[in-house]
């Protein structure tokens, strides 16, 4: 195997192996930009590595291989005396993780090329200043030194000399702390900071290779939903320097602003600094157009570069780039990760452009952003004057307590309550923290801070930079004004605006939900959502229907785009008022008394199923009965049981109907509920339940009928095992038919099928699709008994375990899980499709609205999926994306 690949050699579709900073370096190496020149050893020696504990065999000799004829090119050794050769050290996954891993930079100094580099560059005082950087970069990464003392030996120094910031420190100063950190490192590693550039090398290479599996780095993936298993590369490049002077400095630019997606030049630079300072939020950074006063031919270039890269990648690029004594290098490029709005707007922009098909915009954008941009937005008309401005990093609207720590954030939302993380800035440490936050707001940094970054690439609501802030962490407040803000106070962030707001701030709907509503379009970003939606319903096969039980959801479905009801659940219309007939029916002592019960229900019922198929008149409505265990429909246990025994205590007779309601309660009482007494199970023993609920379905679609509409009811049978619980049902569900068709002279069949919610079911479906017209997977209880556990009781307990430990990397409830579920919806789908051709088939479980299980389901061939009414939307997007 071949462990490195130089930048000529490589390009962007190579991101698997050679991650995707080093494959995008190698495409603009190809391109001809001016990319200072280097080598990538692939993710395949990292997974080896990481696999054995041990460097592969090969890899020294690949690297050293490179290195020499990086050497050669540039004539000039690593680390040699004079003016010698330095490289960084850079992780870059497949998938962009922004600061989650390790990046040494300045590999290749030791006490003799730190002279020579002084006297190359002209300044002692930087070539110093380099070192002591990488002997703290290396001593923290590579040597496993806590950071904290490095940060510490740094502050006495300048408390020692009287020096205010870095800045104050002279040549002989860094020269000295360099010796304390020699030092320091020798006290807690027992070991000397290597002098030899090939060991600094080959040391940095593995410890890139070990911060794939860092804290940070496996939060994050979990977060992202990335597998664990994938592996860094690591970049190795020549340095450039932008901490060099005033005519030197790094920067971060986009073609196109990530927040909106309008388009125009973005981004931040800081004049002598190296790429680190401008995201750390160190010192603020000045707007790009900046760089056309300061370096202006620089800035020229890097215009012309960052067209030919949007040209090249027809997407939102950005750029991390270096100025070194007014000439410019380009240190990384990507497509660029951008708020759900900013993509909707970049990807309607780009096709008006030309540079992409209608296809091709819809393709890079996502259900996940949609269903972002239906989330409410505060009310206009409520929201007051502002605490503060600050930067919009990531959009939207949110609430919370003010937290100012990760922990508290972590503490407090665990809790379930919602909080808002306030910092001075953010570091790759409050990651945890953010995750727990409904919004972050920091006083310091630009759209590319940490905090900007990692909030947009989250979802999460974020403020940067607002500067009016006084962020005081350790008594834990704001102030601002003459405002303070206490630890726990609730403040509200307009991550579009840029503004916090005192207290909560109502929500209304936003201008996405509004279209879906009216059809209005008001402006750019709606009009570019419309026109995903168009094509996506246009290019889409698999229908959209929604999880309906009420005709205001019904009604609110069907403007949302839904086809029809998929699922339209009968529980609720037994509670309320009608628990009292619910149990009746239950405490009947013989068939006259249940019968009265199950009388007084049908017309209610008659009326729920009216309303419905009404709202959705001339669609399908699949109506499924009665699915619970009946005894959810009566109090609960405990409460009744005291209430009796009070009774008794107080030496009265306790009340009969209490008495009687605890017997049955605990006849009825089931260990495991959800494998219990409920679905067909429940209406084959129940004594006219079925016929009830299905008089009260056929008599109300001919009332339908008879005032005019076009009503297209389904009946659908819940928890089905064999094909003989459907038959037994189907017998009653036909009898009930015929009667009420010959009562009112009017035929009526709605089609008969079933759930295949049960193992049993999918390896059987072949026989069932002999009873069933329709088959629906519902996916929920279909994962449940798949897996072995219930949804309430997994979650809680161990599901994070589970995904810290990469059992799983997104909850089976959330996503299909392909191979165990999805391989019984795969072979349901063929039996029953061989037993009975054109059999209908659909989903309702709560996958129906999960971008991924749509594409799922689509490939599979399913008719429909459906989902709660406001999933809608993003279903139809994501139908559309699969069938590209
Ligand atoms: P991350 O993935 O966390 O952004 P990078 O590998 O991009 O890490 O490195 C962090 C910073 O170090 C970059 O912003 C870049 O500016 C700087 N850097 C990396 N390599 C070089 C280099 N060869 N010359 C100058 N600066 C570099
Ligand atoms: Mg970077
Ligand atoms: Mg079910």
């Amino acid at each position: 195997v071949r462990y490195v690949y130089a930048f000529g050699e490589g390009g962007r579709d190579q991101a698997d192996l050679l991650g995707g900073k080093g494959a995008n370096l190698a495409e603009m190496t190809r391109l001809g930009l001016p990319v200072p020149p280097g080598f990538i050893v692939t993710t395949e020696a990292c997974r080896a590595f990481l696999a054995t504990g041990g460097e592969p065999p090969g890899l020294s000799r690949d690297v050293s291989d490179h290195l020499a004829t990086l050497e050669r090119s540039a004539g000039r050794q690593l680390g040699q005396r004079d003016d010698p050769l330095l490289v960084s050290v850079r992780s870059g996954a497949r998938h962009s993780m922004p600061g989650m891993m390790e990046t040494i930079l300045d590999v290749g100094l030791n006490d003799d090329s730190v002279l020579g580099l002084a006297k190359s560059a002209g300044d002692e005082r930087f070539a110093w200043d380099s070192y002591r950087r990488l002997v703290q970069m290396f001593g923290c990464t590579v040597m496993g030194v806590d950071g904290a003392l490095f940060e510490q030996a740094l502050d006495d120094l300048k408390r020692d000399v009287g020096a205010a910031d870095d800045l104050g420190l002279n040549a002989a100063d860094l020269a000295g702390l360099v010796e304390t950190y020699k030092e320091l490192i020798r006290r807690e590693t027992g070991e000397s900071f290597p002098q030899s550039p090939a060991e600094q090398l080959q040391r940095a290479v593995l410890a890139v290779f070990q911060s794939w599996n860092g804290e940070r780095a496996r939060l994050y993936r979990r977060r992202e939903h990335i597998p664990d298993d994938l592996g860094t590369a690591v970049t190795v490049q020549t340095m450039v320097f932008g901490n060099l002077g005033p005519d030197s400095g790094s920067g971060v630019a986009f073609t196109r602003d990530p927040a909106t997606g309008r388009s125009g030049v973005y981004g931040d630079y800081l004049a002598n600094a190296q790429g680190e300072d401008v995201v750390s939020g160190i010192r603020n950074t000045v707007p790009l157009d900046e760089l056309a006063r300061i370096a202006p031919e620089a800035y020229e270039q890097l215009r012309r570069h960052m067209a030919t890269l949007e040209a090249h990648y027809r997407d939102l690029c950005d750029i991390e780039f270096t100025v070194e004594r007014g000439r410019l290098w380009m240190l990384q490029t990507r497509v660029g990760k951008r708020t759900a709005e900013a993509a909707f707007t970049i990807a309607s922009a780009l096709t008006d452009e030309g540079l992409v098909t209608a296809g091709e915009a819809l393709d890079r954008v996502h259900g996940d952003q949609l269903a972002r941009l239906m989330f409410p937005r505060f009310d206009a008309s409520a929201v007051g004057e502002p605490l503060a401005h600050g930067v919009p990093a990531s959009p939207g609207a949110a609430v919370g307590a003010a937290v100012f720590d990760s922990a508290e954030a972590v503490r407090r939302a665990s809790a379930g309550e919602k909080v808002v993380l306030v910092r001075e800035e953010t570091t790759p440490d409050d990651l945890p923290g953010m995750v727990a936050a409904q919004a972050i707001l920091t006083s310091r940094g630009g759209k590319t801070s940490h905090a900007a970054v990692v909030a947009r690439g989250m979802g999460t609501v974020c403020v940067c930079g607002a500067e009016e802030l006084t962020v005081d962490v350790r008594r834990r407040r704001f102030t601002v004004g003459g405002t303070t803000v206490e630890e726990g106070t609730v403040v509200s962030v307009d991550g579009s605006a840029g503004a916090v707001y005192p207290g909560a701030v109502p929500l209304v709907d936003s201008a996405v939900v509004r279209y879906f509503e009216t059809g209005e379009r008001p402006d750019a970003l709606v009009d570019a959502v419309a026109r995903a939606m168009e094509h996506a319903d246009g290019v889409r096969r698999l229908g959209v229907r929604a999880n309906a039980d009420t005709p205001e959801d019904a009604a609110r479905a069907r403007r949302f785009g839904a086809e029809g009801i998929g699922l339209c659940r009968t529980e609720h219309m037994f509670l309320g008022d009608r628990r009292r007939l619910v149990e009746a029916m239950i405490l009947a002592g013989g068939d006259a008394e249940r019968d009265r019960a199950l009388e007084a229900l049908l017309p209610l019922q008659r009326r729920d199923f009216g309303g419905i198929l009404e709202a959705m008149d001339g669609l399908p409505v699949t109506i499924r009965l009665l699915d619970p265990p009946l005894h959810e429909f009566l109090p609960d246990r405990t409460e009744l049981a005291v209430r009796v025994a009070r009774a008794e205590a107080r030496g009265g007779p306790p009340d009969e109907h209490d008495v009687r309601l605890l017997d049955a309660v605990n006849r009825m009482h089931e260990e495991n509920p959800m494998l219990g007494l409920r679905g067909v199970r429940l209406g084959l023993v129940a004594p006219g339940l079925v016929a009830m609920q299905v008089r009260a379905i056929a008599e109300a679609v001919v009332e339908r009928r008879r005032a005019g509409g076009d009503p297209r009811a389904e009946i659908m049978v819940p928890l089905i095992d064999t094909v003989e619980e459907l038959r037994l049902v189907r017998e009653e569900v036909d009898r009930v038919l015929a009667d009420v068709s010959a009562e009112s002279g009017m035929p009526v069949d709605c089609p008969v099928g079933t759930m295949i919610e049960l193992p049993r079911a999918a390896l059987t479906a072949g026989l069932i699709a002999e009873e069933a017209e329709f088959f629906s997977f519902g996916t929920n209880d279909l994962t449940q008994t798949t897996w072995g556990f219930s949804r309430d009781d997994v979650e809680a307990a161990f599901f994070s375990a589970y995904l810290d430990k990469g059992v799983f990397t997104v909850s089976p409830f959330e996503t299909i899980d392909r191979k165990g579920v999805g391989r019984l919806v795969e072979i349901a789908v063929a039996e029953g499709r061989a037993a009975r051709p054109g059999l209908q088939m659909g989903v309702c479980g709560e996958h129906g609205g999960d971008p991924e299980s749509v594409h799922f389901f689509h490939a599979v061939g399913l008719d429909y999926v459906s989902c709660s009414p406001y999933r809608v939307p993003v279903a139809r997007l994501e139908a559309g994306r699969a069938a590209l």
